[in-house]
């Protein structure tokens, strides 16, 4: 058998990765079923990341590869609309600009603050 063989250890994705993970999978083996029995999901599951619904249970998420949701309290001056659903590594610069922090030290997005140069 050739093509993507998925383990229970997928590497952290994004729900449009998966989709499209979803749908190649089913192109090459024409069953629903099939892809899901890959997967460990059920078959409704498969058919509904296939058409864009981001699962939230912590579970199904984590077996699906896809990164923890949290719910966001926000205080005064954040630009993020409270209730927003963030990926966990995330983080706002006091610019606005949400993003992911190459080093845990980083507090500003890289347009504020561009990595240095090795020299
Ligand atoms: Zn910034």
């Amino acid at each position: 058998m050739t093509g993507p063989q998925l383990a229970p250890s997928m590497p952290v994705q994004t729900l449009d990765s998966l989709r499209q993970r979803a749908i190649s999978l089913y192109v090459q083996y024409g069953s629903w079923r099939r892809v899901a029995a890959l997967w460990g999901v059920s078959v409704g599951t498969v058919i509904r990341v296939a058409s864009g619904y981001e699962p939230k249970r912590t579970g199904l998420r984590a077996a699906l590869g896809l990164p923890p949701l949290v719910t966001l309290q926000t205080g005064p001056g954040v630009a993020i609309t409270s209730g927003a659903i963030l990926i966990t590594s995330s983080r706002t610069c006091p610019c606005g600009r949400s993003f992911i922090p190459n080093h845990p030290s980083r507090t500003h997005c890289p347009t504020c603050r561009p990595p240095r140069r090795r020299k």
